[in-house]
């Protein structure tokens, strides 16, 4: 099969691999139909995960088709269309009972980091019983991967952890995909005001159309004065941190306002500073954290039901052999105006009138982005 390499440092490859096969009876081997690029790819090949070793192929999102199951396996069947989890997860230690699906003793983020991804043709999925999502036949599947990862990541850690509720003043800093996920799922509560900060205009507008009250460009450097005139001085109930850098910490801390909740979704790749000092008179509560992915079954339901529409994210489409150029296109994600990428399986996407409207969309965007 092919599939995409991590070869170090800046460097990948869409090569031949064996295709995955079934190695406990607890794994699931599945055809991927559709996957998507993420954020901490990049940080991957930037060599900023040490646990993703060379060799491996990347990715930790995807829907599919079920190809074989292991003798232990009993919620899922060869032909079932799939949800995988960018968390697998055994369902049965300690932490798995308490829901923190990603410090399973034997999962977590495995998924593209530890063991091979969803960036090829086929997958072996781990535990496959409590790491998998049966997509149910009139279920939209560019909306089912995006709940791989990025729109229970913004929930979960963002919205959930920063305990947004009705009324809250909410600041979004950062208003990449899973920026644009915690803004989404932020309005299930109904917050008075949800401020996005970006340096990047198109994603700003994007995020006001998708519900941001007000939205901040920081490339002046003056976002904490801005809320804070806002705010008239007391600073955001709730600030949702998605980038991961020194500038947007010390951002959070400089805006969040007495008894407020700063929730902390960004990758860091150093140690940050964090002013104890001056926060604590304020009550603060500071959450870190990982996805655990537990809220994929409620959030089904709300696309279901049409609460929410995460396929308003995906900004590009690519054939599945068209990675490296997906690739390409997402780290220059400013220019070319992306958000989220869907890559199709090249035999899906081949097939007459399945991915028309989308190759007709990419045309399109792509000229007027020339015309600009
Ligand atoms: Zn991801
Ligand atoms: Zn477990």
């Amino acid at each position: 099969m092919k599939a995409l390499v991590y070869h170090g440092p800046g460097q990948k490859a869409w090569e031949e691999k064996p295709k995955p096969v079934i190695q406990q009876p607890t794994d699931a081997l599945v055809r991927v139909t559709k996957t998507t690029l993420c954020g901490t790819d990049l940080a991957i090949l930037r060599g900023g995960v040490a646990t993703c070793q060379p060799g491996t192929i990347l990715g930790h999102e995807g829907v599919g088709v079920v190809e074989a199951v292991g003798s232990s396996v009993s919620g899922f069947k060869p032909g079932d269309a799939v949800i995988i989890s960018c968390i697998t997860s055994c369902g049965r230690c300690d932490y798995c009972h308490r829901g923190l699906y990603s410090n399973c003793t034997d999962g977590g983020w495995q998924l593209g980091n530890t063991i091979d991804g969803t960036q090829a043709e086929y997958v072996r999925v781990p535990h496959a019983d409590n790491s998998l999502h049966l997509i149910p036949a009139d279920f939209d599947h560019e909306a089912a991967l995006m709940l791989s990862d990025i729109i229970p990541t913004g929930l979960e850690v963002g919205v959930m952890n920063g305990e947004v509720k009705f009324g809250d003043t909410v600041a979004i800093l950062g208003a990449g995909p899973v920026g644009l996920a915690a803004l989404l799922t932020a309005q299930f509560y109904a917050p008075g005001e949800i401020i996005v900060i970006d340096l990047d205009e198109h994603r700003l507008q994007k995020a006001k159309a998708l519900g941001a009250t007000i939205t901040i460009n920081n490339s002046d450097g003056q976002a904490a004065e801005k809320v804070l005139a806002l705010t008239n001085g007391r600073g955001v109930d709730v600030a949702i941190e998605v980038v991961g850098s020194p500038v947007t910490c010390e951002l959070c801390q400089n805006i969040i306002g007495a008894g407020g909740h700063i929730a902390d979704i960004g990758i860091y790749a150093k140690s940050v500073q964090l002013h104890k000092h001056i926060l604590w008179t304020k009550n603060i509560t500071l959450r870190l954290g990982t996805v655990n992915t537990t809220t994929i079954p409620l959030l089904m339901k709300a696309i279901k039901n049409g609460k929410i529409d995460p396929t308003t994210l995906v900004s590009h489409r690519f054939k599945l052999s068209d990675i490296i150029h997906a690739y390409d296109v997402f780290a220059n994600a400013a220019q070319e105006q992306a958000i989220k990428l869907v890559l199709t399986n090249d035999a899906d996407a081949a097939q007459p009138g399945a991915n028309a409207e989308a190759v007709i969309q990419e045309i399109v965007a792509q000229v007027l982005r020339k015309m600009q």
